[in-house]
């Protein structure tokens, strides 16, 4: 706004101006000249520039189908059926919208006018996978994501400015790519403590002004890029002008920024009870679900939270709400179980960086999540409920010579005195014996997970999943703490790698390489384990075939080239055999035509 349009001065402009500023102070004695000032021809830095942020808004998977965003969230969030079903509806449609938009941009006059965004409203009490739940769509499609807090919004006084923060983080979480800031998502919590209740007491009016304050930039507002009246940023758009000739782009819209708020809203089921009532809509037998609560605020309308402090502009930006369910003791459980949760998987990579592998008994988890349970702080009690039990392992074993342990129920109830037993017998073989068959359970688990839904990892990934294949990936989520995701995403890129070789293969030599799945496998552990990419793995292996390989092609014809495991293992050997194998049978071929 501001700083973009003040027109910024020509090199003819500001010198003369600069020099009648110094002529006034210094007399003719001082003369500006500036060559600095004179912007390059469109420099190739920039179209460079330019083309790399064509390549990252190429990355942003607009593509998803909800369903498939759905299925994703199910491997890792436990519960929430119905929010998941609605947040991955729903963003993937904001942003397949956006799509659609800019495609038919020109074309129809007054395609956007009047479109309202989905921003969404989230509701449900602490823990219970908002923030998770966002963060893996924003991942998952590619898109920046920033996280803020309402109740900081107040103190500060000035709200406007919070919001625009929030929007400039964006760019830095987009690493500077602005393009691709303009399509993130903003979340902030705690939004209901911004609601203007006559219950509380409290600087009402500046939580209607905070409110008020959201308004623009949730709908459509031009945020400028750069802190206002800052010299430095001033100094940048000189430096960026007189390189490139071109005026740096300094705002973000905010049209296509996702605004999702959420907040626990305690009470607010009250408030939908006492409507449901008056409406004389009977609700009250059939519904005594253990979450009584989630039930109420499901049915949660606008004027429900008008009522409960929003002002009806507010809210009518949000026009999607969902309702997050409590946790139950199960629940906790299944979390700690999800092989994809960065909870266990992130107590084994802090031990693994020492050089020491845990595995977790069924029972100890069932305890665990009965102790976070307790806390009431949904999912996040259990992070400082494993860190109670397992920080003195994690204080005293990287000094002894302890690789592996068991976290058993007696561990979780008694660490210290279980400590102090694996110090006094750290080789005991009952223990390492425990650890053994536990680890190859937790394998065929994994492996169990995945042959389970085969069919949708094969969609998702476009490779079929043999068993040599999925044994590679759960060694690898079990190796690295890796989720499925991860891997399978890890594993397709390395495929494509070697697909890309094998064209480029036939382009050079005339010749089609073919491989078998063991030999795919065994390249893909190999790139994976030795962090290099597949093409690399590859032209390293056919070093020494490329010669053997045109001899089959001029001196027998071949057009196609089968690679196994024994081809990667003993190259040599392989090409001696293949080539042996192609002699004998043409001339069996021979003396059968000639007999
Ligand atoms: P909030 O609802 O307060 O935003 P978070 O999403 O930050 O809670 O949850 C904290 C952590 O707890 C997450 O990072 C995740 O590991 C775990 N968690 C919470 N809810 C779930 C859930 N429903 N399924 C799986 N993990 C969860």
């Amino acid at each position: 706004m501001r700083n973009s349009d003040s027109k910024i001065p020509d090199q003819k402009e500001l010198e003369r101006e600069l020099n009648e500023y110094l002529g006034k102070k210094y007399g003719d004695r001082i003369r500006l000249v500036v060559p600095m000032l004179f912007p390059k021809a469109q420099s190739e830095e920039f179209s460079k520039e330019e083309k790399e942020g064509e390549g990252k808004k190429g990355k942003i998977n607009f593509d998803m189908k909800p369903e498939e965003l759905e299925a994703f969230l199910n491997d890792y969030i436990i519960r929430q059926e119905e929010a998941k079903e609605i947040l991955a509806t729903k963003i993937c449609t904001h942003f397949n919208r956006i799509k659609f938009t800019e495609r038919s941009k020109g074309k129809t006059r007054y395609e956007g006018v009047g479109h309202i965004k989905n921003n969404i409203l989230m509701i449900g009490p602490t823990g219970v996978g908002k923030t998770y739940l966002i963060k893996l769509i924003a991942k998952k499609i590619g898109v920046p994501f920033v996280k803020g807090d309402a109740t900081k919004f107040s103190e500060t006084g000035y709200v406007g400015g919070d919001v625009e923060d929030l929007v400039r983080d964006l760019v830095y979480e987009a690493n500077g790519d602005i393009e691709l800031a303009q399509y993130g998502i903003i979340y902030i919590d705690e939004i209901d403590k911004i609601a203007s209740s006559n219950n509380l007491i409290g600087p009402d009016v500046s939580r209607t002004g905070v409110q008020r304050a959201l308004l623009k930039p949730m709908e459509e507002t031009e945020v400028d890029l750069k802190v206002p009246h800052d010299p430095i940023s001033q100094l940048e758009a000189i430096e960026h002008y007189r390189k490139t000739g071109k005026r740096e782009k300094r705002t973000i819209n905010t049209k296509n920024i996702l605004f999702i708020m959420s907040g626990a809203f305690n009470g607010l089921e009250e408030i939908v009870k006492k409507r449901l009532n008056r409406e004389g809509i009977g609700f009250g037998a059939e519904i005594r679900s253990k979450d009584e609560r989630a039930e109420y605020l499901k049915q949660v309308k606008a004027e429900d939270l008008i009522a409960y402090g929003f002002e009806s502009e507010f809210i009518g930006r949000l026009p999607v709400t969902a309702v997050f369910d409590r946790l139950e003791v199960e629940d906790l459980y299944a979390i700690l179980k999800n092989p994809n949760n960065p909870i266990i998987l992130g107590k084994k990579k802090d031990f693994k960086s020492y050089g020491i592998d845990i595995q977790f008994e069924d029972e100890a988890l069932y305890e665990l999540a009965v102790r976070a349970y307790e806390e009431k702080t949904g999912a996040r009690g259990l992070v400082s409920a494993v860190e109670k039990v397992l920080l003195k392992f994690e204080k005293r074993l990287p000094s002894t010579e302890i690789k592996k342990f068991v976290v058993t129920k007696s561990l979780v109830e008694n660490p210290e005195r279980e400590l102090e037993r694996l110090i006094q017998n750290p080789s005991d073989p009952e223990i390492l014996a425990k650890f053994e068959a536990l680890l190859s359970k937790e394998k065929s688990e994994l492996k169990e997970s995945i042959l389970r839904r085969e069919d949708e990892f094969r969609k998702r990934y476009g490779f079929s999943f043999t068993e040599g294949r999925i044994d590679l990936i759960v060694n690898r989520m079990v190796e690295k703490g890796y989720d499925v995701n991860t891997v399978c995403e890890e594993v397709m890129e390395v495929q494509r790698q070697v697909e890309e070789f094998g064209r480029e293969f036939y382009r050079r030599n005339g010749i089609r390489l073919r491989f078998d799945d063991m030999a795919i496998n065994r390249i893909i552990e190999m790139s994976l384990n030795e962090g290099v990419r597949g093409e690399v793995i590859c032209s390293r292996l056919l070093k020494d075939y490329e010669h053997g390989i045109k001899l089959i092609r001029d001196k027998l014809g071949r057009r196609e080239f089968l690679i196994t495991q024994e081809a990667i293992e003993d190259p040599e050997g392989y090409l001696n055999r293949v080539i042996r194998d192609i002699y004998s049978r043409q001339s069996t071929q021979r003396a059968q035509e000639e007999g």
